[in-house]
């Protein structure tokens, strides 16, 4: 029996989770819940799983949550500080890490401190400190197993293989909703449009990192520290079908793909269960509703912001962690339609610019580099002064 801490309950993933969860209720129990502000599902999902506790790290929804559950003999905590005190619990074995942004970064740092299992969705934490968090769990003897479908299928076609013998990885990507299409186009998108996924049911910020192709680079990011690559070992190739889920090619030229429905609770299931294989009804893949998969190359003068993850990944250090604030402010004042599509990108790029190196940072220096990142490019969706118009 496995005692999971969901961080992220109430989010998509997080809700997944939960299902697989419940369709295995002698392998799994859940001993922590944890959501930002869905007090309403988290207390339902509470009721219903009965873990040790929950946290709601919204301070203002704690009386809520604390009241609807004061019958039943379920711990409440709140704030973000208190994430990182249930994850340490010895009645916890993994920690599904499925926050959304760098919020979700010192909790999964404080489990792996403690020893805690990793299944990770939350990307952010290893685009902003991937060395840092590597190097923690490679000291805990911590093993962190991804939930990021792609990172999922290159684990799975890694299973038996030394990993010393990878030549490359390559990351696909469905394109999202506004493949093939230009600027021309896309100066005109609203998040509507975009939040119009062809193939995946996602959170908010992750279907338009999606649709802008950011989802793709962060995902080059992830990759380059999950399994200990260089830049130039991680490549992406636009597959809109969403059916093979990424490739490894070995040094023998040997190409190794996993491929499947698109059904986020098949990599959930499998980081949750690992190593072990479960039987279930998903729907299955058949090759008659198939009859073309195609590859194409990433258009990255039109989708700049995976040009521009491209470039904070060869550059290192905080970059990425800039690159990733910029995106997470960016993205929200793109969602509640204060900037456009492609504005996004000048001022991710801009912010890049702007904040200061630093080649070998420290967690503080991500939390400076994060905190000053966010600050720059708020204002500059403030001022909303940028040329594309
Ligand atoms: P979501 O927005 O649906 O859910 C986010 C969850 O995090 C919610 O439970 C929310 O309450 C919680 N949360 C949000 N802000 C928080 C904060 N400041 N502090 C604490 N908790 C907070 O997001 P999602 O789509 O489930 O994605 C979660 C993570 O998984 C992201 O990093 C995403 O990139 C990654 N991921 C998601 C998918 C997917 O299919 N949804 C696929 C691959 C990877
Ligand atoms: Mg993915």
């Amino acid at each position: 029996m496995k005692r999971l801490a969901i961080l992220g309950s109430t989010g998509s993933i997080g809700t997944q989770a939960l299902e697989v969860i419940a369709a295995h209720p002698e392998l799994f129990a859940v001993e922590v819940l944890s959501a930002h502000s869905n007090a309403v599902l988290l207390t339902e999902q509470a009721k219903r799983f009965r873990p040790n506790a929950v946290v709601v790290t919204d301070t203002t929804k704690y009386e809520v949550v604390k009241r609807a559950l004061s019958n039943l003999p379920i711990k409440v905590f709140s704030g973000a500080e208190s994430l990182t005190e249930v994850v340490r619990w010895d009645s916890v074995d993994t920690v599904l890490g499925a926050i959304v942004g760098f919020a979700g970064l010192h909790s999964i740092l404080a489990a792996i401190d403690a020893g805690k299992e990793i299944a990770l969705a939350n990307k952010e934490t290893l685009v902003v400190a991937g060395e840092i968090v590597m190097a923690h769990a490679a000291e805990k003897r911590v093993r962190i197993i991804p939930v990021d479908s792609e990172h999922s299928a290159i684990f799975q076609c890694l299973a038996g293989e030394n990993w010393h013998t990878i030549e490359k990885v390559i990351l696909t990507a469905s394109g999202g909703p506004f493949l093939g299409k230009k600027t021309n186009f896309l100066v005109n998108v609203k998040a509507s449009h975009a939040l119009q996924h062809p193939n995946w049911t996602m959170g908010a910020k992750i279907t338009i990192d999606s649709a802008t192709l950011m989802n793709k680079g962060l995902e080059m990011i992830e990759a380059k520290w999950l399994f200990g690559l260089k830049n130039e070992q991680v490549e992406v190739v636009i597959h809109p079908q969403s059916i093979l889920h990424s490739f490894v090619q070995f040094n023998d030229g040997s190409i190794k793909a996993q491929m499947g429905l698109p059904d986020m609770k098949l990599p959930i299931q499998y980081a949750l269960a690992f190593p072990h294989r479960l039987q279930n009804d998903f729907k299955r893949f058949n090759f008659r509703d198939f009859n073309k998969l195609s590859f194409d190359q990433p258009d990255l003068k039109t989708f700049r912001n995976l040009a521009l993850a491209k470039e904070a990944m060869e550059k290192g250090g905080n970059m990425p962690c800039i690159l990733n604030a910029a995106n997470e402010i960016v993205v929200q004042a793109f969602l509640t339609n204060r900037v456009g599509f492609l504005e996004m990108s000048e001022m991710i790029e801009k912010t890049m610019e702007k904040i200061s190196f630093v080649s070998s940072p420290s967690l503080q220096d991500y939390e400076h580099s994060d905190h000053e990142a966010r600050i720059y490019a708020a204002e500059l969706v403030k001022n909303g002064q940028l040329s594309v118009y």
